[in-house]
């Protein structure tokens, strides 16, 4: 089959890879109906995570089940699914409690490169949903994104305690943070502020619900929202940026008492634990438990109630992958769709 494989910062080749096969009994593989780049592919792409050997790229995926092990149950050969970056049992405490992400079994299932035309994703009960039946084309996009992008920013509003009539502010106008934007409409959200600076992404950011836009980044960013909010800043703010300033704007975004839903990738974040402290802000965020949400999501999308997928504005066929990465990295794509 054909993959995406990283072999050092900025050389991303489509090349052939081996098909994936049922390892364990548990496993399933499936046959992508499409795949795509996250913003969070570019840590690697760009150098800032190393890259020691080829690495297969991806980890956002649906389609249809092609195989699955002896012990799989639930998941049946035939069936489109849709599944989370990380395999997990959706049996243990830790998932029962809803943070599939730390499943004491968990796997992640991107070492696998979804990025590519078949895929195989171990704990294939605990780990997919199927949808009620097969979906029309037009649906593939917005059902990959709950894989990842949209359950990352569902669940950054739901730990940032997003309520009906809340105000909430966004850092972050990648894909997460736009469709962080949808979820806290979603959620009931009053007034939603989203902080971009780009034309495209504000425009789009209006469309899945911002009221409010804001251009001004860090303190500059920080002392808009409070005078949007008289003085006090918002009750909930989603953060998906991963970097110092984006924490720091999000925290003192918020109001005393309020909540910060923390899902950018951290790299090289250190808190003030004074500041932390007499702040009064609560904070959550971590690798999303999509598999919490994805029912729900996969429910939205096939109503028609949302349309996550419009965060993809680039698409190309699979074999032009490094073309979806650099218009990404260079920020004139929110998000690439690869065709396979
Ligand atoms: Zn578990």
């Amino acid at each position: 089959m054909l993959g995406v494989v990283l072999h050092a910062p900025g050389d991303v080749r489509v090349e052939q890879r081996e098909d994936p096969r049922v390892l364990a009994p548990t496993d399933a593989v499936i046959r992508l109906a499409a795949t795509c780049v996250c913003g969070s592919d570019l840590w690697s792409y760009r150098g800032v995570n190393d890259v020691t050997s080829p690495t297969p790229m991806g980890h956002e995926y649906a389609g249809v089940v092609e195989e699955v092990g002896d012990e799989v149950r639930d998941v049946k050969p035939g069936q489109f699914v849709v599944g989370s970056f990380f395999a997990s049992d959706n049996t243990c405490e830790i998932c029962r409690s809803g943070f599939q992400t730390s499943c004491v079994n968990r796997v992640p299932v991107g070492a696998g490169g979804a990025q590519a035309q078949y895929l195989r994703v171990p704990l294939a009960d605990g780990t997919l949903v199927a949808t009620p039946e097969m979906p029309s084309d037009d649906l593939v996009p917005s059902l990959l994104a709950a894989s990842d992008v949209l359950g990352t920013g569902w669940f950054a509003a739901v730990a940032a305690e997003v309520r009906p009539g809340a105000t909430v502010a966004v850092v972050g106008d990648g894909a997460v943070g736009l469709l962080g934007v949808l979820a806290a409409r979603e959620l009931g959200a009053e007034r939603i502020i989203a902080m971009s600076r780009h034309e495209s992404r504000q425009k789009l950011a209006t469309e899945f619900g911002a009221t409010d836009i804001v251009t001004g980044r860090g303190d500059e960013g920080v002392a808009a929202v409070k005078e949007l909010t008289g003085g006090l800043g918002a009750h909930s703010v989603i953060e998906a940026v991963g970097t110092q300033e984006s924490m720091m704007q999000a925290i003192r975004s918020t109001r005393a008492g309020g909540a910060v839903g923390y899902v950018g990738v951290a790299h090289d974040v250190a808190l003030p634990g004074e500041e932390l402290f007499y702040s009064h802000v609560k904070l959550l965020g971590g690798p999303a438990p999509v598999r919490r949400f994805l029912p729900d999501l996969i429910d939205r999308v096939w109503s028609g109630a949302i349309d996550p997928g419009r965060v993809f504005d680039l698409t190309l066929p699979l074999d032009r992958a490094a073309e979806g990465y650099r218009a990404m990295d260079e920020r004139r794509a929110i998000k690439a769709l690869l065709t396979v």
